[in-house]
């Protein structure tokens, strides 16, 4: 019998059955990749399937995992669609600090990394958290000086 849950139960639920690295993981390729790719990958969708079947509930498609899963794992703030800035060109490998200091800020996403040629558009659609982008904010200066260096 499908019972129905709401969203922050079905999310604690999620890295109670995954565990934490897990749950990130599958969080953070959801957000990225399978919403770029309009697709589940296998390792997620048997991720899914364990989660549906601990709580006997139907298997989530993507657009309803998108959906429930809408959020920051690390702040726990809802991820707001924004249209941002494509920055073109190529980039410097992050540093260490930088690869650091963006992992206390994943989802703040204030601009779309471009190819190395320019296009016509100039801006793309993302998704952010508005906690991530007040820490990225308090760390412009470093982010300036490093992340869009380009070569
Ligand atoms: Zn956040």
């Amino acid at each position: 019998m499908f019972r129905m849950f709401d969203k922050d139960f079905i999310r604690s639920e999620l890295h109670r059955i995954l565990g934490e690295e897990d749950a990130h993981r599958f969080l953070a390729s959801l957000h990225f990749k399978s919403r770029t790719k309009g697709r589940l990958f296998y390792w997620q969708e048997r991720m899914i399937d364990k989660l549906c079947k601990e709580l006997s509930m139907p298997k989530l498609s993507l657009e309803d995992s998108l959906s429930i899963f809408n959020y920051c794992h690390l702040h726990g703030d809802e991820l707001t669609e924004d249209s941002v800035p494509i920055i073109y060109g190529t980039f410097a490998p992050a540093s260490n600090g930088e690869a650091s200091y963006r992992s206390s800020c994943p989802y703040a996403n204030s601009f779309v990394q471009g190819p190395c040629w320019v296009e016509g558009t100039t801006h793309g659609t993302v998704f952010y958290c508005p906690t991530c982008r007040q820490i990225e904010r308090q760390l412009e200066d470093f982010r300036f000086t490093s992340t869009a260096t380009r070569i």
